[in-house]
């Protein structure tokens, strides 16, 4: 028996990072059956689309405003449809999901939200790698640069660059020199590895690498300039210790040494 979706609500639906397999098993099912999808075209594998039923109507969100929108899926619910939002990655990163709902909420409509894989951990896996490397770095700081949406004033690269954890930047690679800038000012040693990646889990994925003193160049080199992660941090580097976890002469809870 198909899994029965609230069509009273709006279900706003993780995508996951870009192939169109790292969507949640929820979130296909919700396609399988959604008779009004609003997807934001900009960043989704349209592939995706292909799990929607034939009759199904589909919508570019990108081309619209935020009341476009919101009517769309008001109408949709109304109708009796069961409308699904499909923005990219994870909608609590970047996903601008609080204003859609507080409008359909206005309306007397509630929404669901459905996890996706985020990009930086698309990412991750694109370089077999663990943002958090015991004795080097033990925290992940998920940031973006100033665009058309200011930043809070204490939340600059510089300060966040103090703590020389691993880091992924969001919404900045168009702007590689002034990240390399402020993250050296911050406090990384220039020889601190980097390696951005462009389109994390689709087929034309691309990844640069380097440090803080070429990136920029290479990044440059490669025509980078949207739809990628900037990675930095000794967790891209040579130096790691081993797991305590998995330590022969290490007693836990479940093993004995
Ligand atoms: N909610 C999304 C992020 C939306 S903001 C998430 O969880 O991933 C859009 C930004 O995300 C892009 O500018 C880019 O920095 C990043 N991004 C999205 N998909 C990406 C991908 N497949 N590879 C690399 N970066 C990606």
């Amino acid at each position: 028996m198909p899994e029965c979706f609230d069509k009273s609500k709006v279900w706003f639906v993780g995508a996951g990072p870009g192939d169109k397999t790292l969507i949640t098993l929820k979130g296909y099912r919700l396609l399988q059956q959604a008779q009004l999808v609003i997807y934001a075209g900009s960043l989704i594998n349209k592939e995706l689309l292909e799990y929607c039923p034939p009759e199904a109507e589909c919508h570019d969100s990108a081309g619209l405003t935020l009341q476009e929108i919101t009517d769309l899926m008001i109408n949709g619910v109304q109708a009796g449809k069961l409308v699904v939002r499909l923005q990219t990655g994870d909608l609590s990163l970047y996903g601008s999901i609080r204003e859609q709902g507080e409008i359909l909420t206005e309306q007397g409509i509630g929404f669901v939200s459905v996890p996706g894989v985020s990009s930086f951990l698309g990412a991750a896996s694109q370089l077999g790698v663990e943002y958090t490397v015991p004795e080097v770095a033990q925290s992940l700081i998920i940031t973006r640069i100033e665009g058309r949406t200011p930043m809070p004033p204490k939340e600059s690269l510089e300060s966040f660059a103090a703590h020389q954890t691993s880091m992924a930047i969001f919404l900045s690679v168009q702007d590689i020199t002034g990240v390399v800038k402020q993250l050296t000012g911050g406090g990384y040693p220039t020889n601190t590895p980097v390696a951005v990646v462009y389109k994390a889990t689709w087929a034309d994925c691309q990844i640069v690498r380097g440090t803080l003193d070429d990136i920029a160049v290479r990044v440059k080199e490669a025509g980078i300039s949207k739809t990628a992660l900037i990675l930095v941090g000794a967790f891209l580097g040579e130096e790691y210790h081993y797991s305590k976890l998995y330590d022969a002469g290490f007693s836990h809870e479940f093993r004995q040494a």
